[in-house]
């Protein structure tokens, strides 16, 4: 079994004649959240398209725990929740029939579904609000909603795709805080792709990625001692517009 949730080796990608993703390298274990940061267009959806075997890629392997996504695909996507860019929650459903759909497509039983769901929206302090339709809730409340979902069938690795964009501060908040804990808590692995570089936990693991290259990657202090950088935003701005402070 492999030591790493995630692993990503010399994976490639192209739109056509366009690179979106060139030679990527990245691991991460269970227990670490690891924040890929980059900008708009920088490849962050597609390498999570790639991850969740959405487009395939000649180029390249991706690993779920030791499963590779191509040739073991079953056992590798049982081990890995997505959040996606945009939601893709039912609006005209509630909250417990959006879960329990997703939960009977992972195969739990009705009954274990019930208790997951309960266990997850409490967590999120979302359980209350288990017979309202999505279409009732604001962006954050479904944001946390579909960490619920995405958390049912307990996956190994959380997957993130700029879960916080468009959410008021409190909002941003509670998520942060709430996938952190679980990561620190559960074991959880997480890759969480964002540009706000503020949402970055001191503990965090970092990948910077622009225009599909991986620009710096360890912990954050590590990665700022390594680029003479003095806070995330700096580091940022040097990685990105290729500016040296
Ligand atoms: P990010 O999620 O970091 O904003 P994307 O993965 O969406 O970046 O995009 C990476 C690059 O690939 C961008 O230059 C984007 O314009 C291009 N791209 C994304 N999706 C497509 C597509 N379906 N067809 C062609 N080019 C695409
Ligand atoms: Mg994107």
């Amino acid at each position: 079994m492999s030591r790493y949730a995630l692993n990503i080796a010399e994976l490639s990608f192209a739109y056509g004649q366009k690179k979106a993703l060139d030679n990527v390298n990245i691991q991460v274990e269970p227990g670490e959240c690891t924040i890929l940061l980059g900008p708009n267009g920088a490849g962050k959806s597609t390498l999570f398209a790639l991850i969740t075997r959405l487009y395939d890629s000649r180029l390249g392997r991706i690993e779920l725990c030791g499963y590779d996504v191509k040739t073991n695909s079953r056992q590798a996507l049982a081990k890995l929740g997505v959040v996606f860019q945009q939601t893709t929650l039912d609006p005209d459903l509630s909250v417990t029939q959006n879960l329990r759909y997703h939960a009977a497509l992972h195969g739990l039983s009705q009954k274990t579904a019930d208790l997951r769901i309960q266990e997850e929206l409490e967590r999120l302090d979302m359980y209350e609000r288990r017979h309202e339709k999505v279409r009732q809730l604001n962006g954050g409340h479904k944001r946390r909603v579909e960490i619920a979902r995405a958390l049912l069938h307990k996956p190994s690795l959380l997957l993130l795709d700029e879960p916080s964009v468009g959410l008021d501060v409190p909002s941003r908040e509670v998520i942060v805080r709430h996938v952190h804990q679980l990561a620190g808590r559960q074991n959880l692995a997480v890759l969480w792709a964002t540009h706000l570089f503020d949402e970055i936990g001191a503990d965090d693991s970092l990948v910077v990625l622009d225009k599909g290259v991986v620009k710096a990657q360890g912990k954050l202090s590590s990665v700022l001692s390594a680029t003479g950088t003095s806070s995330a935003g700096q580091l940022f701005s040097q990685l990105t517009q290729g500016k040296s402070s």
